[in-house]
C-alpha cells in the first residue's frame, strides 16, 4: 500500500519537526521537511493520507529477546534464580502447539501494542513436536503481520548440566535428542520458512554454554554461515553461568565462544550480566550485539548488566521484554524505561546516563543492527522499509505537552500505539490490530487456561539442595 502521513512529528537532531512521510511499496519513499514545504503537494499524489497532527512517528522497535510460549505461566512463577526458575518452568510448559500458536499472536500483539514493529522469539520447541512448533509460530506471525525472527531453542545437554558441579562429581542423563538431529529439524526449518523479504527469519539459537556442547555450537555456526542467518543466544545470564564455564573450559564462556567463532556482527547476546573487562573488549571487538532483558533479570534476581560500561566500549546494545514468565508482560516500552534508569544508580556520572532519545535508538537502529539489517530498517530514512509507529500525543498518560520522547520513554504510556505499519502494510490501526480479532484471541486465551493458586515442581524438589550447595546458601 502507498500512503502518506501527513503533518507528523519526527525527531530531527535534539529537536523535532514536522513533516510529510510518504510510503511507497513498503519503503520510505520521500520525508518533507518543514523548509520543503513548497513541495509537499507532489507528496500528496500517491495511495492514502494519514492525519499526522499531534501524533509522533518513530521508527519500530524490536523486542530482541522473548520465548513467547512463556505467556501460558506469567505471573504464576516461583520467586527462584534461573536455574530453578527453568526447571519448574519447563514441569509446566504447554506442550500443545495449538497453545504456541495463541501465545505467539499474544506475544506479537502486545509487542505491537507497546512500540515493536518485529520480534525476536527464541523459541522454546515442544519435544518430538519441534518442526511443527516453529510451524505454528512462523503461522501465527504471519497472521499477525509483524516481522518475526524466529530463533528455535536448542540445547545437547539435559537440564540438570546448567548447574555447576562445584565439588561434588555430577553425572548427567543423556539429552533425549541426538545434537545431529538437533541441527537436521533447524535446516530443514531454514528451508522451509527463512524468507526475510516475506518478514520471516529463522535464526540459529543455541541456548548458551550451560547446555549446548562444542558440537552444536559449531553446528550452527556453520548453518548461520551456509544460509546467511543470524545467531542468537543467552549469555552470562547468572553468577552460576559464570562458575560454570570456569567449569567447562576453564576460562571465561566469553573467550570460549570467541575461540570457536560463535561472537560476530551477526550475533546477538541476551543477558550479558556477568562480563568482566576483558569480556566486554572481546564482545565489542567482535561488534556482537548485547540485549538487554532488565526486567527479568531483576525477577530473577540475576543481576544488573553493566549496560553502561558496554555503551562506553562501543557494544551494540539493544531491549528485550524476555519470556513472560521472567518479566510478567511483554511490554516493550516498560522494558525501554526500566533499562535506562536503571543504570543511573551503576554510575555516579549522570553524562554517561541513557537519555530518552538514545534508549529510542537502542530499542529501534540497535535492535536492526544486531539482526544485520541497519542498513534496511530501524531508523526513519528515504530507501528503509517503512516499520513505523505512530503515538498519539493527545493521550492523557503523554500529557500535558511536554517533551514527547521524554514522556513516551520516562512516563507510563498506556494504549499510546494509534496505528503500526510493517513493510507498509498497516497492522495497527486506531489503536486496534486490524490482522487478526483480538477478541477472539482473549477468549481463547481464556478458555485455555485456569485461576491457580498452588503448584509443585518435581524437578525443583531433585534440584534444589545441590543448587543451594554449590551456591553456597
Ligand atoms: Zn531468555
Amino acid at each position: 500500500m502507498n500512503f502518506t502521513i501527513e503533518n507528523v512529528l519526527i525527531a530531527a537532531h535534539d529537536a523535532y519537526a514536522t513533516v510529510d512521510v510518504q510510503v511507497i511499496d513498503g519503503k520510505i519513499a520521500a520525508i518533507s521537511d518543514d523548509t520543503l514545504r513548497a513541495y509537499a503537494a507532489d507528496l500528496d499524489v500517491f495511495g492514502t493520507t494519514f492525519d499526522g497532527r499531534n501524533k509522533l512517528l518513530l521508527p519500530g522497535f524490536v523486542n530482541a529477546h522473548t520465548h513467547s510460549s512463556e505467556m501460558w505461566q506469567r505471573g504464576i512463577m516461583s520467586a527462584f534464580p534461573l536455574e530453578l526458575w527453568l526447571a519448574e518452568l519447563y514441569d509446566f510448559a504447554p506442550i500443545d502447539t495449538e497453545k504456541v500458536y495463541l501465545s505467539a499472536l499474544g506475544t506479537a500483539v502486545e509487542t505491537l501494542l507497546s512500540g515493536g514493529t518485529s520480534v525476536v522469539d527464541h523459541l522454546v520447541l515442544i519435544p518430538g513436536q519441534e518442526f511443527e512448533t516453529i510451524a505454528t509460530a512462523v503461522r501465527a506471525y504471519k497472521e499477525v503481520g509483524i516481522r518475526a525472527f524466529i530463533a528455535p531453542l536448542i540445547q545437547d545437554e539435559s537440564l540438570t548440566a546448567g548447574i555447576p558441579s562445584g565439588e561434588s562429581t555430577q553425572t548427567h542423563e543423556p539429552y533425549f535428542r541426538s545434537t545431529a538431529a538437533t541441527l537436521e529439524i533447524i535446516e530443514e526449518a531454514v528451508r522451509q520458512f527463512h524468507r526475510p523479504d516475506e518478514g520471516v527469519n529463522i535464526l540459529v539459537a543455541p541456548t548458551g554454554i550451560q547446555l549446548c556442547t562444542d558440537a552444536l555450537f559449531e553446528g550452527c555456526i556453520e548453518l548461520s554461515d551456509r544460509y546467511n542467518l543470524c545467531r542468537h543466544s543467552h549469555l552470562l545470564e547468572t553468577r552460576a553461568q559464570e562458575k560454570l564455564a570456569q567449569e567447562k573450559y576453564g576460562c571465561t564462556a566469553v573467550e570460549h565462544l570467541k575461540r570457536i567463532g560463535y561472537l560476530s556482527d551477526r550475533t546477538t547476546l541476551a543477558h550479558c550480566v556477568h562480563l568482566n573487562d576483558a569480556d566486554i573488549a572481546i564482545v565489542a571487538e567482535t561488534q556482537s550485539t548485547v540485549v538487554h532483558n532488565p526486567l527479568s533479570n531483576l525477577r530473577l534476581g540475576s543481576g544488573i548488566a553493566p549496560i553502561l560500561k558496554y555503551r562506553q566500549a562501543g557494544i551494540n546494545v539493544t531491549f528485550g521484554c524476555d519470556g513472560a514468565s521472567s518479566n510478567d508482560s511483554q511490554d516493550l516500552l516498560e522494558a525501554i524505561k526500566i533499562g535506562s534508569i536503571l543504570h543511573n544508580v551503576t554510575d555516579s556520572d549522570y553524562q554517561h546516563w541513557i537519555t530518552p532519545r538514545q534508549a529510542v535508538e537502542m530499542a529501534s537502529l540497535g535492535g536492526a543492527k544486531g539482526l544485520n539489517l541497519a542498513d534496511k530498517l530501524g531508523s526513519l530514512t528515504v530507501g528503509k522499509q517503512a516499520d513505523l509507529v505512530l503515538y498519539d500525543l493527545t493521550n492523557l498518560s503523554l500529557l500535558p505537552r511536554t517533551d514527547p520522547i521524554g514522556l513516551l520513554v520516562l512516563g507510563r504510556p498506556t494504549n499510546v500505539v494509534d496505528s503500526a505499519w510493517v513493510n507498509g502494510k498497516q497492522i495497527i490501526a486506531d489503536g486496534k490490530v486490524t490482522t487478526i480479532n483480538v477478541d477472539d484471541l482473549r477468549q481463547e486465551l481464556f478458555n485455555r487456561s485456569q485461576w491457580e493458586i498452588t503448584r509443585k515442581s518435581q524437578t525443583v524438589a531433585q534440584i534444589e539442595a545441590h543448587y543451594r550447595t554449590v551456591m553456597g546458601l
